[in-house]
């Protein structure tokens, strides 16, 4: 991604802090919280360190465009490892609920995962990746069982978030 910093949004890292990523200035960019994060060799990689780069830099309209952010399995590994007491996964959260605010439109692709797949990421995705781990290609789950699945999916039609938003979830 070519980045262009007379775009610059100053106002930016102050709008996280204020949404929960609070330690976000201690961030000197080792990398470590990458290194552990299971969503790293996700389908659509998350990359953290990164973001919280793009947010010192100001680059607003970039973060209102990572998607990535919906990878994270909120194990908090990186919480453990950070050296700087970033607390990593809460700037996740915090770069969530800034998109959610920055545009009400915003539909966060995990929600169409969910209906889908029975999960908010595609974990049936990445069979190479699981067979090269010892794991079965496919997880054990509804993305295993597609009569599981379809049960799941009825299950959800009948809440009151997907009955009064199925829009947001491809559903009606
Ligand atoms: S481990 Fe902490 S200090 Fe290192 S890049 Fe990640 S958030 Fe920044
Ligand atoms: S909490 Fe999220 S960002 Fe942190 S290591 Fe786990 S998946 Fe990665």
């Amino acid at each position: 991604m070519a980045i262009d910093l007379t775009k610059a949004d100053r106002t930016l890292v102050n709008e996280i802090i204020e949404l929960g990523g609070e330690d976000i200035l201690k961030c000197f960019q080792c990398g470590t919280c990458v290194a552990d994060c299971p969503a790293a060799t996700a389908e659509m990689p998350l990359r953290i360190k990164k973001l919280i780069h793009m947010i010192h830099l100001g680059l607003r309209d970039e973060l209102l465009e990572e998607d990535s952010v919906w990878m994270c399995v909120t194990c908090t590994a990186c919480e453990e490892r950070c050296p700087r007491g970033v607390k990593p996964f809460e700037v996740c959260l915090a770069i969530r609920r800034w998109q959610a605010k920055e545009d009400p439109t915003y539909i966060p692709p995990a929600l169409g995962e969910i209906f889908k797949t029975g999960h908010t990421q595609n974990v049936a995705n990445v069979p190479e990746l699981r067979k090269s781990l010892g794991l079965e290609e496919v997880p054990p789950t509804v993305a295993k069982f597609p009569e599981l699945l379809k049960k799941f999916q009825e299950m959800l039609k009948c809440s009151k978030i997907v009955q009064e938003y199925g829009f947001m979830f491809g559903v009606g």
